[in-house]
């Protein structure tokens, strides 16, 4: 087993191809750390590593697919000695009005946004605990708030959230548990709604979009950088005059 370098600590992010999972991995890079980017799209992540160039990893691995988080945590104990962040940000947002027509969408949302952050969570977790680790999941401020035309994807917020408070009782000391809230950032989160009415009215709020996922990246990068006696549990943000 790999030594853990006390110089560098490793941050395992899922849905590191684009939006807040790479502008975190930049983010965090930048404060010395060696990143293993998680995603589908294994030319993006290795590009990103490229760029990186600070010995961080690409992994290919759909966290939809429990095998592939297992050989994900493998690869990141023997290469990189381990983790000591694992951020729970692969999602999709595939809104639009309630009916049988999108349940093929209502299943994976729940299998990547809730399911896939509880088994990642479960199979990173010894490497965590090894040395005092922190988990981030992001939510959103759909799992605070709920609107016609979220409610599958509120639920899988709403889930992160309930669940991220009850691992925080039961991991604190070892493990800091920390929720991320953001309201409406420019990313491509809003490009796979499947519903053409819906996708297209929400896409013109996501290029309108102030908020950059930069800006997300940094706050967490302050929230990992605080002393490991203090944890900012739970952050809330949004662009300024974004009402609900
Ligand atoms: P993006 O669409 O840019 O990023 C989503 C990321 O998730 C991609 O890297 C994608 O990678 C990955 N992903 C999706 N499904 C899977 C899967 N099954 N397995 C592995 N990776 C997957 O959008 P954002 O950056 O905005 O989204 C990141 C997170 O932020 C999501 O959880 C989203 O709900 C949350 N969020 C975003 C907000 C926003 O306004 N942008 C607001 C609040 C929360 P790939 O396709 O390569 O697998």
């Amino acid at each position: 087993m790999a030594e853990k370098q006390s110089t560098s600590r490793v941050a395992v992010i899922t849905g590191a191809s684009s939006g807040i999972g790479a502008a975190t991995a930049r983010a965090l890079a930048a404060q010395g750390y060696r990143i293993a980017l998680l995603a589908r799209r294994l030319d993006r992540i290795e590009a990103l590593a490229a760029e990186l160039d600070n010995g961080s990893i690409a992994v290919q691995a759909d966290v939809t697919d429990r095998d592939a988080l297992v050989a994900a945590a493998a690869r990141v104990q023997e290469e990189l000695g381990g983790a000591d962040v694992l951020m729970n940000n692969a999602g999709t947002m595939l809104l639009g009005p309630f009916s049988s027509e999108r349940r093929e969408d209502y299943r994976a949302m729940i299998e990547a946004n809730l399911l896939g952050a509880i088994t990642a969570t479960e199979v990173f977790l010894e490497q965590l605990r090894d040395g005092g680790g922190d988990l981030v999941n992001i939510s959103s401020v759909a799992g605070r708030t709920a609107r016609a035309t979220n409610g599958v994807y509120a639920a899988t917020k709403w889930g992160i959230n309930g669940w991220s408070e009850s691992l925080r009782q039961e991991l604190l000391p070892d493990v800091r548990v920390t929720l991320i809230e953001p309201g409406v950032v420019d990313t491509d989160l809003a490009s796979h709604i499947t519903d053409d009415a819906t996708r297209e009215a929400v896409q013109k709020g996501y290029d309108a979009a102030t908020v950059t996922p930069a800006e997300v990246a940094e706050i967490i990068a302050f929230v990992l950088a605080r002393p490991r006696h203090l944890v900012i549990n739970e952050v809330l943000l949004r662009p300024a005059d974004q009402l609900g």
